[in-house]
């Protein structure tokens, strides 16, 4: 059935470029004698017989024209006109012929005009059909082609379709949240915006990285949230979320992608844990074990042996530097969880810089510290939290310098701030290390630092005081000539 409707029916033909030429000369050729039976047994009145042969004429030409294209449609035109000569010739009067040649001839252009025409409409048409099909098949295939790839990524995928507001997921989006996406993008919104949060708090459907990417037509990347799926599961994400715009700037999609990082996370918290717990259970123990020293000393100064002195000695300087590796320790752990708190007051920052160098300089025979203030200055700030600040500076500065050399410590107002310098000629710092060596346990590694002992905390706590501080904190100097470490903090009550 399908086959004899796209023989006979010429829209089922469209678009698909087959032309026959054999079909239409036979077919013209069998209508035309059965409309000639028709006319010469008298079936008709005789006044209808040309009527009747100028109709189908034209039937058959806009019939063959659309099946098969302008060449068939020409055929046709030729097979009608000898069909014409062949009356005229035979059953015409010869006073009728003349008259009846012109007609035939009239006819016969007109036929061809209205034949080229439907036949290149018709040629036209197919080519577009095959075009617009070729479009289709090759979107289908790129759409294909981006579905197995996204398949086939290892971390979340979702893809909202702002045009037909829908929005679907791979399959590692199904294997992460457990759920099926492919639906109404609107309700999913909704959704999202019930089972995400960020830092603790629920999100507003404004907040969303898929909405506020949609909305800014800008990229959102790497944004950490927390997503509690059906099962009451807390996962930890980072989400991406990427506009895709049309060729007149519209967005027409936002593609977000997932990553699972919930697992980094907890073995972050366990380690934050880890470090919070053993810097306070080491605290206590050192603590004794130096109020213990301090008490045998005095002791053995009243009544001992002097050389037991000297011995004990070593002992409190060994559990001063155990001391200090549990606070610094116990300062990171405070600083990462976000519970390094500060009492902030005015204190006279000239007095704190002296107590400090002067402290410094009792322990430390063999250096030259000076002090190059400016007068008194009142700053606004954490005592104890700059005096810290100081200190790991003044640390860094005798360990990284030679004996017999100075270290020059200056005070000067900038603006709304002050800036303090503390300047060694130790063995300084390469250029590409000045900013890294205010990271977390970071130590630079050559030749010339191999031999001094540390774990990299005292910058890293340093620039987190300085920090909270609203100051900025920073390196200058040249390797091998010295180092220059600037800090700044706000001026106090009077300014
Ligand atoms: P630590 O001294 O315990 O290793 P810090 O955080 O105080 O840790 O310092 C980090 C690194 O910065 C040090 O390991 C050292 O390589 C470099 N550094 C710090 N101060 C100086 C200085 N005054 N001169 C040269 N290098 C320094």
């Amino acid at each position: 059935m399908k086959k004899v409707r796209f023989f006979l029916d010429p829209m089922e033909r469209l678009g698909h470029e087959k032309y026959s030429l054999f079909f239409p000369v036979i077919g013209s050729g069998v209508f035309l004698y059965l409309i000639d039976l028709i006319v010469v047994n008298d079936l008709i009145n005789s006044s209808f017989s040309s009527a009747l042969i100028i109709a189908s004429s034209i039937v058959l030409l806009v019939y063959f024209s659309f099946r098969d294209g302008i060449r068939a449609g020409v055929i046709t035109i030729l097979i009608v006109v000898g069909y014409y000569f062949y009356i005229i010739l035979t059953r015409l009067e010869p006073q009728q012929v003349q008259g009846a040649l012109n007609t035939t001839l009239l006819l016969g252009l007109l036929y061809l005009g209205i034949g080229v025409i439907i036949g290149w409409l018709k040629q036209s048409l197919d080519k577009l059909i095959q075009k617009e099909k070729a479009a289709t098949i090759l979107a289908d295939e790129e759409r294909l082609r981006l579905k197995s790839v996204l398949e086939q990524l290892p971390v979340a995928v979702r893809i909202a379709n702002l045009k037909e507001k829908r929005i679907e997921g791979n399959r590692k989006f199904e294997d992460l949240f457990k759920r099926k996406l492919g639906g109404d993008l609107d309700k999913e919104i909704k959704y999202i915006a019930e089972h995400e949060y960020k830092n603790g708090k629920k999100l507003n459907v404004d907040d969303l990285a898929l909405v506020k990417s949609m909305k800014s037509k800008k990229k959102l990347l790497s944004e950490e949230i927390e997503y509690v799926r059906d099962d009451r599961k807390r996962l930890f994400l980072k989400v991406s979320a990427v506009p895709v715009f049309n060729k007149n700037r519209k967005v027409i999609s936002v593609v977000s992608v997932l990553t699972d990082i919930t697992e980094e996370k907890e073995q972050a918290k366990r380690k934050d844990n880890f470090i919070s717990m053993a810097s306070h259970e080491l605290r206590t123990p050192i603590t004794t074990i130096r109020l213990y020293l301090d008490l045998l000393s005095k002791r053995i100064q009243t009544y001992g042996d002097e050389s037991f002195l000297k011995l004990i000695g070593n002992l409190i300087v060994q559990t001063e530097r155990l001391q200090q590796l549990s606070s610094d320790l116990l300062d990171v752990s405070r600083i990462q969880t976000g519970k390094l708190h500060f009492i902030k007051q005015d204190f006279l920052l000239n007095e704190l810089v002296a107590e400090v160098c002067s402290l410094f300089q009792q322990t430390s025979h063999n250096k030259k510290i000076t002090v190059e203030e400016s007068g008194p200055i009142v700053v606004t700030g954490d005592r104890f939290r700059i005096y810290q600040v100081l200190t790991n500076l003044l640390t860094n500065a005798i360990k990284y310098s030679e004996k017999d050399t100075e270290i020059i410590v200056k005070t000067r107002k900038v603006n709304e701030n002050v800036e303090i310098s503390v300047q060694d000629f130790g063995i300084g710092i390469d250029p590409s290390q000045r900013r890294k060596i205010f990271n977390l346990l970071y130590q630079v590694e050559d030749s010339t630092e191999k031999t001094f002992p540390g774990l990299g905390m005292g910058l890293f706590i340093s620039r987190e005081i300085v920090k909270q501080h609203s100051g900025k904190i920073w390196v200058d100097g040249e390797k091998g000539k010295g180092s220059t470490f600037h800090f700044t903090i706000p001026l106090g009550g009077q300014k």
